[in-house]
């Protein structure tokens, strides 16, 4: 049988497999006889084993380098310890409800809160509760929460759906693929798959029927190609070879992949080209390092701010930068400050709802509007600049007002830092987005003040064409090709390289392989992409001809900066 499902992350598998079923159902209307006295009781008693059996847990997964999954597992904890939850259930205690069945109210009214938040974020945090409840009832009634931390061979899991903590703490090296029933891209078990490089199908349907097939024949294996989004079971013989071709022709790609990991990337005329990678949290950064990237050439900071009941405080974010800093070990760390608003909104600021997000207060403009938020997010990676070769990128600038707000926001920044005899990097550079087609038009102004670009294509189509790039019905009028967006793409790289300045790319287009030939041949030496990106556009950039490319992109040859080192920053 085939089944069909969403991508979360690309790979293939060829294994046995495990299903993963719940040990038992909940049932929500089970009642119990036990004073309620006895029952809140037994809750604080399997509360408190629980919280010891997952700090140990989570402090092993960090030890052993799994720093994201430990603090998503202490995330999920929280959700119980949480005060609001705990009445809920003794609430359901009270009305006679079983303490299995308290719990499990307790969590669905928990995810039903977080479902009516109206953020996409915090309602797939409703999978999360209930997944943590389980665990509990599991504690609660002395079943043995499913594992996968001894897994005797390969296997594929099938499900209908699981919680993320079933693979923490999973035997990661013996799991060659997930498919699950129903999913979604932005859940905790999705996340970290992807980051674990799990191959991985949601959305697969109703996979009952595989279930018994399974159960019937629990020695065949599936064939799980997660790149064309497919998967196999009980291969008929003819397939079975196609199959077998398929996945040889993809290893033998990953494997030819694998030599750019120590290699630089430059294009088969010898033009050296920087590919760096795009993060939201340090611990991508092994994978940019892991892929022999450049360094980091975006570090999208709004993500700590966002699904948090408190602002990160100055040393938090400090911590954040410094660990950057030190794992990429003097390759660039661009951080940018935080581009919150629109479609990354942040509940700590309580700001109000806009008709027009897109356009409205967000980005650079919250920041000039709350100078103590600024230059709490300033100070910190100005702390952290000696400890690396850290840059600062600012996002959203329209006009140069805002440019010498932000610099004179930065300046303030570091006259504080002198008082306090606290040391950070004099010459940081400070560098602009280029994402809104005003400051593309004026680049050659915006230069003389900024220390370098960084074009982020991604909000530039969408301003220029004036496309929401949130928006799928209009999806097909969304072209960073168009040549109105080109024009002003290449204004930027044109205007820094008359200045001497440099100018890196950050915007999806970048990991395009039908976009990075016109970039690189209108003269654009440094990209930022995603981490799984690098080693294919490496490849794909040694395939490159620039001499030819510039006959055919560049309209004039202009002098390019030939490497990645930056002309000194402000001083
Ligand atoms: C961009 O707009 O191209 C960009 C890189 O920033 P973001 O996608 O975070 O808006
Ligand atoms: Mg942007």
């Amino acid at each position: 049988m085939r089944i069909r499902g969403t991508r979360v992350c690309a790979g293939m598998g060829l294994a046995k497999v495990l299903v993963v079923e719940s040990p038992f159902e909940v049932n929500l209307e089970e009642r119990e006889t036990l004073p309620a006295g006895e029952r809140r009781e037994k809750l604080s008693f399997h509360l408190a084993l629980l919280e010891a059996e997952m700090t140990a847990l989570s402090a092993q997964l960090f030890e052993k380098g799994g720093h994201d999954e430990s603090e998503m597992l202490m995330m999920h904890l929280a959700m119980l310890q949480d005060d609001d939850f705990k009445e809920s259930v003794c609430s359901f205690i009270e009305e006679g409800y079983s303490l299995a069945a308290s719990i499990m109210r307790g969590a669905k009214e928990m995810g039903q809160l977080l479902i009516d938040s109206g953020d996409a974020y915090m309602a797939e945090r409703a999978g999360d509760a209930e997944d943590i409840a389980f665990r509990l009832i599991c504690h609660v009634k002395g079943a043995a929460f499913p594992s996968l931390a001894c897994l005797a061979e390969p296997v594929i899991i099938a499900a209908d759906d699981i919680g993320a903590s079933l693979l923490m703490g999973a035997d990661y090296e013996q799991i060659r693929g997930i498919v699950l029933s129903r999913g979604s891209k932005t859940a905790h078990i999705s996340i970290l798959a992807a980051s674990l490089e799990i191959p991985m199908l949601i959305n697969c349907g109703d996979l009952s029927v595989l279930y018994d097939q399974v159960r019937g024949n629990p020695d065949d294996c599936m064939f799980l190609n997660a790149v064309d989004g497919w998967a196999s079971f009980r291969i008929p013989e003819e397939e079975r070879e196609e199959a077998a071709k398929i996945k040889a022709a993809y290893e033998a790609e990953q494997a030819a992949r694998e030599k750019y990991k120590a290699v630089e990337a430059r294009t088969k005329d010898g033009r050296r080209i920087y590919v760096n990678g795009n993060i939201v949290e340090t611990q991508a950064i092994d994978n940019i390092l892991k892929y022999g990237g450049d360094g980091v050439g975006l570090f999208r900071t709004e993500f700590m701010f966002m699904n948090k009941k408190n602002l990160p405080s100055e040393d938090e974010q400090y911590a954040a930068y410094y660990t950057a800093a030190k794992k990429l070990n003097g390759r660039p760390l661009v951080i940018r400050t935080m581009d919150i608003g629109a479609d990354k909104p942040v509940e700590a600021l309580h700001l109000e709802p806009e008709e027009n997000p897109f356009l409205g207060y967000r980005a650079i403009r919250i920041c000039l509007g709350n100078q103590a938020l600024f230059k709490t997010q300033l100070r910190a990676i100005l702390r952290a600049s000696v400890f690396g070769n850290v840059r600062i990128l600012v996002p959203m600038i329209s006009s140069m007002h805002e440019l010498d707000q932000t610099i004179a926001a930065l300046e303030s920044a570091k006259a504080d830092l002198d008082h306090e005899g606290i040391g950070y990097d004099k010459k940081i550079p400070l560098g602009i987005m280029i994402e809104i087609p005003s400051t593309a038009i004026l680049a050659d102004d915006f230069i003389k003040k900024a220390d370098f670009f960084s074009i982020g294509s991604n909000d530039l189509t969408q301003y220029t064409l004036a496309v929401d790039r949130m928006n799928e019905k209009v999806q097909y009028l969304y072209n960073s090709l168009d040549p109105a967006v080109l024009r002003l793409i290449g204004n930027a790289i044109n205007a820094a390289a008359r200045a001497g300045k440099h100018c890196s790319l950050c915007g999806e287009m970048a990991a395009e392989a039908g976009s990075l030939p016109a970039l690189i041949g209108m003269g654009l030496v440094s990209i930022s992409v995603n981490p799984a990106s690098i080693l294919p556009l490496k490849r794909l950039i040694e395939s490159l001809d620039y001499g030819e490319l510039r006959k055919q992109y560049g309209e004039a040859t202009l002098p390019i900066p030939a490497s990645q080192t930056l002309p000194a920053g402000r001083g």
